[in-house]
């Protein structure tokens, strides 16, 4: 099953087409995207007719537009924490960004005013379906909705310069595009497994799988879970493949007028133009 965020409304997608979720179950379930993922049984037997209106990007908001909160791994591939001259973390390195910065998957990326070192980073996003506290690897999989594709769109000095400051320095309005789906499980060929690339106004730069995470998506849950409380559509970033613009020689950032093309296996592509504050 495919979730989508059209125009702010709860909708399944099939082959590239959609319908409403409250017309198709008749009210059974609500129009809200986050209520719509906490009753993924209910919308098992809907299908979208052959006749339904295709999907068009531009109306796609994020599939899970509130969270109750983001977190985040940083330093979860190996040559991404090599490309960042740091060591591998011997434990899950999580920490929060703000659910404002959540944007559609064809959404314009703001580059903020007087920031010229701001990067690029493709996610595997991973969304939490049911309330959960201290949960173990082994059950991890179990409170999963699904999983989808994100961006941690980072302005690198405001990030490592002074005080480290991940939260904020990855939290700007847009810089969480998010998308184009919430795929459900059964929809990936291996949960364990999923390859993410990255190009850059075409450009191959990152390209991933996310059987190569140091802390794989059971042990993130597991470190979460035993700090707080997860709920229905609490996001999990997953960390970023080697390949991010800080990592290159020489290095590149983002400039107005860029095109970050985010693509995710299961689940389809970002597409996000960047443009000046
Ligand atoms: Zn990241």
């Amino acid at each position: 099953m495919r979730l989508a965020n059209i125009d702010g409304r709860a909708a399944l997608v099939q082959d590239g087409r959609w319908v409403d979720v409250e017309t198709a179950t008749g009210g059974a379930v609500g129009c809200d995207p986050m209520a719509a993922l906490t009753r993924l049984d209910a919308l098992a037997g809907v299908t979208v007719p052959a006749d339904a209106p295709a999907l068009d990007p531009a109306r796609l908001g994020p599939p899970v537009p509130r969270p109750s909160k983001i977190l985040a791994a940083a330093l979860n591939y190996r040559k991404h924490a090599e490309e960042s001259g740091l060591p591998i973390p011997a434990r899950p390195a999580l920490f929060a960004r703000l659910p404002s910065a959540l944007c559609g998957p064809a959404d314009d990326v703001v580059l903020p005013a007087g920031r010229d070192q701001v990067d690029w980073e493709a996610e595997i996003v991973v969304v939490i379906g049911q309330r959960a506290r201290h949960v173990v690897a082994a059950d991890a999989w179990s409170i999963v909705a699904g999983v989808t594709c994100g961006q941690d769109i980072s302005d690198r000095p405001a990030q490592f310069d002074g005080p480290s400051q991940f939260s904020l320095a990855k939290s700007h309005d847009t810089f969480a595009p998010l998308g184009p789906v919430l795929s459900t499980l059964d929809e990936l060929a291996d949960r364990d497994d999923l390859g993410i690339t990255l190009r850059l106004n075409g450009e191959l730069l990152q390209d991933g799988r996310s059987s190569d995470l140091i802390f794989d998506v059971p042990a993130l849950i597991a470190a979460a879970s035993a700090v707080c409380t997860l709920e229905p559509g609490d996001l999990l970033f997953t960390g970023t493949p080697a390949g991010v613009g800080f990592g290159l020689d020489p290095q590149r950032f983002l400039v107005p007028g860029d095109v970050i093309e985010t693509q995710l296996e299961g689940v389809g592509m970002l597409r996000n133009r960047c443009v000046s504050a």
